[in-house]
This record gives structure tokens, C-alpha cells and sequence, in this order.
């Protein structure tokens, strides 16, 4: 008998001929994630199988392997040989102490073996029976369902629990974008949403040193690692930005500034990705959440760049992503209360509804060109690897 990990894979089945490269990107991000570690990777019939690491390890490896997006579930199991001695020595093993319902559910890809599905289940079912006589078996809500796969390859697997992974689609599937992380709730979660959907991405941070203090950023830097455990490596560009919003609070109408800073931080984003060849900006935006978030205000933000503007939470409740946060271990490092450059100079009375005639005509005021340049000949860059 040898103790494996399945591994179950989800939404791969939809995607026809491009399966097998998603496939292998997966088990490409499974042993990244699990580098380090002692271990084999098998593909056999729709299923992934982990087998060969220290057992004192599993738990671990569990938990690592729960934050690889493609993977939906995790199963620890036993490996035998088939035979219905083995399987039925295998069940009987199984510790239902404290358990007052079950039910076996079997899955024969082996049509050589003797019994149908449906036997095995109740034969299964009946010896485990005669063994605890104070169990019952509930077909349609059972505490424990013992689960039983003979396979074409001679081995039958065995588990009765299953570890819920992230689900999503394996990193990198998607190509690769560029993440506004400020120090807040929200763009940490915005990240992690498009992770999910298998999109890669690097950071980008505005700071406004010393305006901004130097915890900020390395709250950032911080924040980053944490979701570095979910969406892979990250390179963080770190960019200043106290020259602009000197410039801004100095000679645009107060009621603008967010308007025209949101618009110079887009600039500089889409300057970024076509520089490190990345296809979308990601921000943590919902819709109506403050006065740069309504739809007028992101349509003046918008405009000033042609790459896409992915906005996963927009349709998000605070509450909803603040559970996310809690979720994926980022919402401690958020709450820690240290400015963000958007607060610093923050106007009382935000335009609500601004134009983009109006915002084109403020930024006459300034050398964006050459503000946006000297921003990106600054920047600092960060690698950062917590995957
Ligand atoms: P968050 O919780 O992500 O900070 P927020 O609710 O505070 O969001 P804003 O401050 O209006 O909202 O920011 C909206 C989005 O703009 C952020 O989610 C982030 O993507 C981007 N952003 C804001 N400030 C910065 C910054 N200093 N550096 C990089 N991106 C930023
Ligand atoms: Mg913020």
C-alpha cells in the first residue's frame, strides 16, 4: 500500500484540444509550488497523482497544493494493487470512529475486474457493516462516503476525504497582465480574482515618498508576498509619484485631482506594459464605491489608455471582499493603517461625475509627457517569489 495524493483537475475538461496544454502547465505550476519537496507526478486518466514524498510531509503538501489555481480538490489515498481482497482490507481500515452514517461509492475503469460498480458498492458497504454494527448507511447525505477507483492500470485507490483546492484555471493559461496594487483591501483581491481565472501578472505601486511613509510601501511589498503564494512570481515596480501630485495639487481644480491622477497613473501603467509586453491593467475597482469609482469617473480614466482595464471586483459588495481578503491571508497586512499617495492630497469634494473635455483641458496645466517619463526612469523594481 502506498499513500498518494489524486489530484482533481475542473474546468480543463471544457477546453477540447488545448486540454494537454493546460495540463502540462499545471503540473509545470504543481511542481514549482512544490519545489523543494520530494516527489512524483503522474497523469493517469483525468486524474493527477502525487505519490512518493515523506508521509510526515502530506499535510503540508496539501496546503501548498491548495493555492494552485486549476486544481479543485485534493484527496488523500491509498494506492493497492486490485484485488477484492486487498480493496476489501483496505476499506475495513478505514477509522469511521465517530461516524454514524457512510455510504461506498465505486468507480470501475477496470472492466475486467469481477464485480460491477453498483455490487462492489453494496458488497463494500455490507462487510463494513458486519464490522461496525453500529453504523448505517445513508445513501443521499452520509457523514463519510468511501470512495473506491479501480483503474485499467492494476491499482485501486481509496479515500474518504477530499481537500478543497482554489479552483480556476492553472496560472499562466491566461498571459500576463499588470496589477495597480496599492496598500488597501481591495487591489490584493483584484489580483488574486485574475490569478484565478489563470492570468499572471506584475505590480505596479505609486508611492509618494515622503509624503507617504517608507512602511507603506513595504506594507506593499508585503502584501505582494502574500498573494505571491497564490499568483506566482511577481515583479513589483515600485514608481514615485510625489513630483506629479506636487504639480497636480499646484495647478489642476482640487475637484479634478483624483480624476487627473488616476489618468497619469494609467499613462504610466500602459507605458509599463508595453515595455515588459503585458496585455491588460487590473485595478481593485467598484463600481460607486467612492467618487472615482462611478462609471463616469472610470470612463475619464479609461480613455487615456487602449489596453484593456480588467476590474474584477466591480461588481462587488466591500463585505464580499473583504471575506476574499480574510480568505487568502491579505486583509490583516491591508487594514494596517499607513497612507496610500491617493490620500494624501485627498480634496474634499471629488467630482462625482467629471468629463473627459474637462480633464483634457486641466491637464494643459502639465507636461504629462515628461512627468510620465521621469516616473518610469525612477522606478524601482522588486522581484518577489513566495510561490
Ligand atoms: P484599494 O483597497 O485597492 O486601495 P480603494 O478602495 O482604496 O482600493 P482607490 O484608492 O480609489 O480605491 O483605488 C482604486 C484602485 O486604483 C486600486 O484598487 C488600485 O488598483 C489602484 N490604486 C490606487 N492607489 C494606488 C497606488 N498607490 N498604487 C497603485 N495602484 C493604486
Ligand atoms: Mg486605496
Amino acid at each position: 500500500m502506498n499513500k498518494v495524493l489524486l489530484l482533481k483537475f475542473g474546468e480543463l475538461f471544457l477546453k477540447g484540444r488545448n486540454r494537454h496544454d493546460f495540463i502540462k502547465l499545471l503540473k509545470t505550476n504543481i511542481l514549482k509550488k512544490l519545489h523543494g519537496y520530494e516527489c512524483r507526478l503522474e497523469e493517469t486518466q483525468g486524474r493527477l497523482v502525487l505519490s512518493g514524498y515523506q508521509e510526515q510531509k502530506e499535510d503540508e503538501i496539501i496546503y501548498k497544493l491548495q493555492q494552485v489555481f486549476g486544481l479543485i480538490a485534493v484527496m488523500d489515498a491509498k494506492e493497492i494493487d486490485t484485488s477484492m481482497q486487498s480493496i476489501e482490507s483496505e476499506v475495513l481500515n478505514i477509522d469511521l470512529g465517530g461516524v454514524k452514517t457512510f455510504k461506498v461509492s465505486t468507480k470501475r475503469a477496470d472492466k475486467t475486474f469481477s464485480m460491477t460498480s453498483m455490487d462492489m458498492d453494496k458488497h463494500l458497504g455490507e462487510i463494513v457493516l458486519d464490522k461496525f454494527s453500529n453504523l448505517k448507511v445513508d445513501l443521499y447525505e452520509p457523514e463519510v462516503t468511501i470512495y473506491v477507483e479501480i483503474r485499467n492500470n492494476g491499482k485501486t485507490y481509496i479515500y474518504n476525504r477530499l481537500h478543497k483546492c482554489a479552483g480556476g484555471l492553472p496560472l499562466g493559461s491566461a498571459g500576463k497582465g499588470l496589477l495597480l496594487l496599492s496598500g488597501g483591501i481591495d487591489s490584493p483581491v483584484a489580483g488574486y480574482l485574475m490569478a484565478k481565472r489563470g492570468l499572471e501578472f506584475e505590480a505596479e505601486h505609486f508611492h509618494s515618498y515622503p509624503y507617504t511613509s517608507i512602511q507603506a510601501k513595504e506594507k506593499v511589498i508585503e502584501l505582494a508576498k502574500e498573494i505571491s503564494a497564490y499568483c506566482g512570481k511577481i515583479k513589483l515596480h515600485v514608481v514615485s509619484f510625489t513630483e506629479i501630485q506636487e504639480q497636480i495639487h499646484r495647478c489642476c481644480d482640487s475637484e479634478y485631482m483624483i480624476t487627473i491622477m488616476r489618468r497619469i497613473m494609467m499613462r504610466i501603467a500602459e507605458k509599463i506594459c508595453e515595455k515588459n509586453d503585458l496585455g491588460a491593467i487590473i485595478t481593485g475597482e467598484s463600481l460607486g464605491q467612492v467618487a472615482s469609482q462611478t462609471m463616469q469617473s472610470m470612463n475619464v480614466t479609461n480613455s487615456v489608455v487602449t489596453l484593456p482595464v480588467f476590474r474584477p471586483l466591480i461588481a462587488f459588495d466591500k463585505e464580499d471582499i473583504m471575506d476574499i481578503a480574510r480568505k487568502i491571508g491579505t486583509y490583516e497586512t491591508s487594514i494596517l493603517p499607513y497612507e496610500d499617495c491617493c490620500t494624501v492630497f485627498l480634496p474634499k469634494n471629488p467630482v462625482i461625475r467629471p468629463t473627459i473635455k474637462r480633464a483634457q483641458e486641466l491637464e494643459k496645466n502639465l507636461d504629462i509627457d515628461m512627468l510620465v517619463r521621469q516616473a518610469l526612469n525612477d522606478e524601482e523594481v522588486i522581484e518577489i517569489n513566495n510561490y
